[in-house]
């Protein structure tokens, strides 16, 4: 026992009669990852077996490949064929898997506190020791405090899919009832999504596939006409983090294929009936609409869980980000000590330094003109210059810098064409303070994971090697490895039978069938391994040639 709150402490026993590579680990430092999602998974794989004694903690026992997941809904691909178990993951690390939830953090202690409910169904809580954390326990569903969220389903893990699929399954079931009448009918077969970013909208596209390819085969009696699908969103586009092209077809694509897209809407209470929302007409004025709602699923976005709210509370002074634990560029958690804790994925965000890279960038043009930056006078050609760099390497920004030419003339106060370097300051600081953070993404959790788990093998490897001389400020991170930096490589979402594509830099695509293999085949190579990779052509062979399975 022991800790602030005298709890067990479980330490992690290597027997003297375990196999020679777990006896290799016992006295190396303990490294223990908090969660087995996209994050935390990335950077088990990458990981060197030997370096690290590893403790995997997470209320999950598996990993959950969720691109897929809309997609698991409706039958195209199987459950199973989208999880994968974390012990196998571990055991070529030679790791430990603790089932348990993540609670507190004793930072001078080093100790994670953790609670699991025993085989009495009574709470238990213990402490678990690290010599390095990585926090990686991803986000909660945002329920923006709308009424009446239980009567919605959530699409964040495998349960919420089997009760999805269930659920959509049995209102066709109960519509097709001779003894229901036709409105009753109607409001069953009334599928509703709240929220049009990518989740949203490759679910309705989902359902629409299965609605239109499988439902006349499996329940002919059923009336196309009688099924409706909407799409309610708070923006005025669906997909708006998109390029604008991107977020076109999408819409299109759906008034063609007769999904509602109902946007400036916003929804203020789920009943089990029906749904209550408002919406903003031209003229700018609030109209309050009803829809009819057999099953509504809600999907608007992430926020953060109640156990990084209670770090973020614990390090105020040093967290000042209402969304996400902040990190530094290595990825390490502010104001915790130096190599000790670090934060990847969804739940955290590296602290902007989109002004520090402008500023480079200046000081790089001043240079080259012979100039001294702090007199440099910006002309509207090289302020287009920055605001494509800064697109290209903050691709996510994209959306919020749409307007960086106007910008330009709303911060040049003095009309002189040029700006100097109090009007840039001014400008830059708003920039920074618009800018949206890293994008909750797989994409980004996974590259955060690889990057820990390079830089951690480094580490192991020159830790011996190196003096206090090489280590500035006990900064061991700096010393042996560059910052994080991330990398856009697209956005995907899935339309009915076709794929649109946002590649940021202005590039994008959309297209018919060719567009769905791109597609799949983009997460084919992200996907963990080769047994979900088997699992899910399988599923996708038989689907060709039986059709989904609507029942089970
Ligand atoms: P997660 O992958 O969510 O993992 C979190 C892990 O932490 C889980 O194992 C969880 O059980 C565990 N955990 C939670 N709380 C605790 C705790 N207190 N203590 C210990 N462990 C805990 N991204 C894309 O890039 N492309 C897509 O097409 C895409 N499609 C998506 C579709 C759906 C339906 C969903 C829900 C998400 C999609 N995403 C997509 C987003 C992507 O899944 C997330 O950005 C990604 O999972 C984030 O990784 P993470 O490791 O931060 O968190
Ligand atoms: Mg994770
Ligand atoms: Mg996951
Ligand atoms: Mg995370
Ligand atoms: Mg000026």
């Amino acid at each position: 026992r022991g800790g602030p709150k005298n709890l067990p402490i479980a330490e992690v026993f290597i027997d003297e009669d375990e196999c020679e590579e777990k006896k290799r680990i016992k006295h190396k430092p303990r490294l223990v990852v908090l969660g087995g999602g996209w994050g935390g998974v990335a950077l088990l794989k990458e990981l060197n077996a030997e370096d690290y004694h590893i403790t995997v903690i997470s209320p999950t026992n598996y990993f959950l490949f969720t691109p897929m997941l809309p997609s698991a809904t409706v039958g195209t691909l199987e459950l199973r064929s989208l999880v994968e178990p974390i012990r196998r993951i571990i055991s070529r690390v030679h790791g430990h898997f603790i089932r348990a939830r993540a609670e507190d953090i004793e930072f001078s202690d080093k100790l994670v506190e953790v609670s699991q409910l025993d085989h009495q169904g009574k709470e238990v809580r213990f402490y678990v020791p690290y010599d390095k954390l990585v926090i990686a326990v991803g986000s909660v569903t945002n329920p923006h405090g709308v009424k009446g969220l239980e009567n919605a389903f959530f699409l964040k893990d495998i349960d919420d899919a089997r009760k999805i699929r269930n659920r959509v399954i049995h209102n066709l079931e109960l519509a097709c009832l001779p003894t229901t009448p036709d409105d009753e009918r109607k409001r069953l077969l009334s599928f509703v999504v709240c929220g049009g970013g990518p989740t949203g909208v490759e679910f309705a596209a989902e359902l629409y596939d299965l609605l239109n390819e499988d439902l006349t085969r499996h329940f002919p009696r059923l009336l196309r006409n009688e099924i409706s699908v909407h799409l309610i969103q708070s923006r005025s586009h669906i997909l708006n983090t998109y390029d604008e092209t991107v977020s076109k077809y999408a819409e299109d694509r759906f008034s063609r294929d007769q999904v509602e897209v109902l946007t400036n809407s916003r929804v203020k209470e789920v009943r089990p009936d029906k749904i209550i929302f408002t919406q903003k007409q031209e003229d700018g004025k609030l109209t309050t609409k009803e829809l009819p709602v057999g099953f509504c699923l809600w999907s608007t976005g992430v926020s953060q869980t109640a156990f990084c709210q209670r770090l973020a509370k614990k390090l105020a002074s040093f967290q000042t980000n209402r969304h996400a634990l902040e990190t530094d560029t290595h990825l390490r958690l502010n104001g915790t000590p130096l190599g000790d804790v670090y934060a990847i994925g969804d739940c955290s965000t590296v602290q902007n330094n989109v002004a520090d890279h402008i500023i480079t960038f200046l000081r790089t043009l001043a240079w080259k003109r012979g100039q001294n930056p702090e007199t440099l006078h910006l002309h509207f050609s090289d302020w287009r210059q920055v605001a494509m760099d800064v697109k290209k390497r903050f691709p996510q920004a994209v959306n919020h810098l749409k307007r960086l030419d106007k910008l330009f003339a709303e911060f040049d106060k003095d009309q002189s064409g040029t700006l100097d370097f109090g009007e840039l300051r001014e400008l830059l600081n708003q920039i920074d303070s618009k800018l949206t953070s890293l994008p909750a993404t797989a994409q980004r959790a996974h590259q955060q994971g690889n990057y820990l788990a390079h830089k951690f093998n480094k580490m192991a490897r020159l830790s011996d090697g190196l003096s206090a001389n090489d280590i500035r400020d006990g900064d061991l991170d700096a010393a042996v490895y560059k910052a994080f930096e991330y990398h856009h490589l697209g956005s995907l979402a899935y339309i009915g039978n076709s794929a649109v594509f946002d590649l940021g830099d202005g590039w994008s695509l959309a297209g018919g069938l060719w567009a769905v293999y791109a597609w799949r085949s983009v997460y084919f190579a992200q996907s963990v391994s080769f047994r979900t990779r088997s699992l899910m052509a399988m599923d996708w062979a038989k689907r060709g040639v039986f059709g989904r399975d609507t029942d089970l």
